[in-house]
């Protein structure tokens, strides 16, 4: 399969890497939001959220408090988000599920600037109906 961010975790792609265990590694971003910017990547391949197993998002998680904590301390932000993009329209371009932590600074000119929606009439309750209806136990 010809996925970067398998190369990196078989050490076949250069990567600046920051943190690894059995299952997971985490290493910077190459085109950083800002400076720090990292991610966070299951070592088996994933393709996004949905696919990949409780126990191993277990794993990402515990890793990513880590390696947050690590930017905390030594980059210093004034904040940070933990995103993850899934299928084209959210602005996945690999499809390797990963986990991005981005160090984010007071003015620094980055955020989601959403044009937010109402909903009309009843709908609210009609949509978690048809979320609540599908939400397996
Ligand atoms: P996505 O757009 O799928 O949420 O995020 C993919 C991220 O991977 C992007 O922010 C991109 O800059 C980063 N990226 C893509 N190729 C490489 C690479 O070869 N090395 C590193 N370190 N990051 C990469
Ligand atoms: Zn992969």
């Amino acid at each position: 399969m010809n996925c970067i961010f398998c190369q990196i975790v078989e050490k076949n792609a250069h990567a600046e890497i920051l943190y690894e265990n059995d299952h997971i590694i985490s290493f910077l971003d190459i085109r950083p939001v800002n400076l720090g910017h990292a991610l966070v990547i299951p070592k088996i391949h994933y393709t996004d959220f949905l696919t990949i197993p409780e126990n191993e998002l277990d794993e990402i998680f515990k890793a990513t408090q880590k390696v947050t904590s690590a930017i905390v301390d030594s980059v210093k932000p004034d904040g940070f988000n933990i995103v993850t993009n899934n299928g084209v329209a959210a602005g996945q371009s690999v499809f390797h599920f990963h986990l991005h932590i981005i160090p984010r600074f007071d003015k620094d000119n980055f955020a989601f600037r959403p044009i937010f929606k109402n909903y009309e009439n009843n709908s609210m309750k009609d949509y978690a109906n048809k979320i609540i209806a599908e939400i397996k136990l």
